[in-house]
């Protein structure tokens, strides 16, 4: 049984069939990549995950429980987290305070204004932002405005907003689309950091085949909605039908 289970799951936008029978394992404290090509429908099936979309017919289950029909905050306190394609932070805000978010919304399960319960609860709070901000090499910048940071800064970020909520499982839906080469290469360390320091089961889509080989245990190829393939990466690397489907060999 993985943390992650998929069975059967479809979904149709009026007349597209965007997913047609996915089922999907993920095993506990692994990476899983999903590829494959633009369409294929591996954005549709994240959103299935986190409550965005609900499937037409099959099961999600998650560390033993159904995340089908439950809110997206709902689901993000059983303990999954996702990191978007383009950085979701707040431009307004500073580093620090883009920490404390997530850290109060975990807590509450809502945004309240004034969430500090006491000025130790504060300092509390902070504390933990910053052992996470050194974490992602980010502490230097805690007083630096979000809209001011560099992308791969942004990401790392990100990421971190991400990670202070301890999540069981982390997705991610191309992490490095758009980066220039220096950082892709730096999320790619960030995230094998992330990998061997914590319990923590990443999903991640992703067009970068660089990126996919060097992280991930096992890798599923989606075409038009549906798994081709599950295997290693040295098996995908060589399998006739995914050089054909999606390597365009
Ligand atoms: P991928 O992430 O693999 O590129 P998507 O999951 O974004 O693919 O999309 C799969 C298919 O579903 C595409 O044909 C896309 O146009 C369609 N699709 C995705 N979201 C919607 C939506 N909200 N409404 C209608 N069609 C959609
Ligand atoms: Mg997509």
């Amino acid at each position: 049984m993985g943390i992650l289970e998929v069975k059967d799951v479809n979904k149709r936008f009026g007349g597209l069939q965007a997913l047609g029978d996915v089922n999907l394992s993920v095993k506990e404290n692994t990476v899983h990549a999903i590829i494959g090509p633009n369409g294929a429908g591996k954005s549709t099936l994240l959103n299935c995950l986190v409550g965005k979309l609900m499937p037409d017919t099959g099961s999600v289950m998650f560390a033993g429980q159904s995340v089908l029909g439950r809110k997206p905050y709902e689901i993000n306190q059983m303990g999954i987290s996702r990191v978007f394609q383009t950085p979701e932070i707040f431009g307004d805000l500073t580093v620090m305070e883009n920490m404390m978010i997530p850290l109060l919304a975990k807590r509450d399960g809502s945004f309240r204004m004034h969430a500090y319960e006491s000025v130790e609860d504060e300092k509390d709070l902070r504390g933990e932002a910053e052992t996470m901000l050194t974490e992602v090499k980010l502490l230097d910048k805690q007083d630096m405005l979000g809209s001011s940071m560099s992308r791969g800064d942004k990401r790392r970020l990100e990421m971190a907003m991400c990670l202070i909520q301890r999540p069981k499982l982390l997705l991610l839906d191309e992490p490095t689309a758009g980066m220039a080469r220096a950082d892709t290469n730096n999320t790619i360390d960030l995230l094998k950091e992330i990998k061997e320091k914590r319990d923590i089961t990443m999903c991640i889509i992703e067009h970068d085949m660089h990126v996919v080989f060097s992280l991930a245990d096992r890798i599923t190829v989606l075409a038009q909605g549906t798994p081709l393939v599950e295997d290693t990466p040295e098996n995908i690397k060589g399998h006739p039908k995914v050089k054909e489907a999606y390597l365009g060999e």
